[in-house]
């Protein structure tokens, strides 16, 4: 063991110096090409799977998309605040969080909202076996077509997080990838503080719009005709800022529409 590890490591100087490690060069500028087309053109990697990053039109709706739930009081919340709105919105939601809250999943349903397949247990699929992936899909498929009476046509990657393999497999489920055009980055921690109208406060009497304000803008200044825009199921900074982002838009002269109504036609 020992002599092995003292040869090793003599053995990395050596071809340094002798240059050989040098012909590894045009691989790593082929790699860091590859690594900074994923990153400019993250649609090159679903490009197998035919993922969806904004909506076929040129009318001025966008698609309110909100991850990870049903989780309750947030989604119940959430509901409300959505009726109040006028605003209907699609709900990536998660197989074992809708098993635990059936009649809530049930509720997005009833409300007039669009469900669609956010994985079984929010793991990263890229980590995942070919038939642990599908086994996700079918379980998440099977509970909400079960509780919400609707079998979702979309599923968007836990994280995001995704590659040509895991597309293939999707692909063979018939689902169809929807990834997003605006992040809110509504789950981002900031301290930065944005007060807003009607800023509203939590049971404990604190203002929770500490970086609602950045959420706002950041959804209402980047919005185009077709827009699909990522939010949670997750924090209070949601809520506040929903109300602002609807009334942003509707200033700018957009109107709210399902996955379904964006991509199905007007
Ligand atoms: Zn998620």
């Amino acid at each position: 063991m020992m002599i092995s590890r003292g040869s090793y490591a003599h053995s990395v100087p050596i071809l340094l110096s002798k240059g050989v490690v040098k012909g590894w060069r045009p691989f790593g500028y082929v790699f860091l090409a590859l690594f900074l087309g994923v990153l400019l053109f993250p649609d090159l990697v679903t490009a197998n799977g035919n993922a969806l990053w904004r909506g076929p039109t040129d009318n001025r709706v966008v698609a309110l998309t909100f991850d990870d739930g049903p989780k309750s009081p947030f989604t119940q919340n959430l509901l409300v605040e959505l009726r109040r709105l006028g605003v209907k919105a699609t709900f990536f939601v998660v197989g074992s969080s809708v098993e635990k809250e059936p009649d809530l999943a049930r509720q997005i349903a009833d409300e007039g909202h669009v469900l669609a397949n956010h994985s079984y247990s929010h793991s990263d699929f890229t980590r995942l076996s070919d038939d642990q992936i599908r086994d996700e899909l079918r379980k998440t498929q099977a509970l909400i077509t079960q509780y919400a009476r609707q079998t979702p046509v979309w599923f968007r990657p836990p994280g995001g997080n995704t590659d040509s393999r895991v597309q293939g497999v999707l692909t063979e489920a018939g689902l169809v990838t929807v990834m997003w055009t605006i992040n809110a980055e509504d789950y981002t921690v900031r301290n930065q503080r944005f007060p807003i109208r009607n800023e509203p406060k939590d049971i404990k009497g604190q203002y929770v719009t500490d970086y609602a304000g950045d959420v706002v803008r950041r959804v209402v200044t980047a919005a185009s005709p077709g827009s699909i825009v990522l939010m949670h199921n997750g924090g209070d900074a949601t809520l506040a800022a929903l109300p602002q982002i609807v009334a942003g838009l509707r200033e700018r002269g957009f109107g709210f529409v399902t996955l379904a109504e964006l991509v199905g036609g007007e």
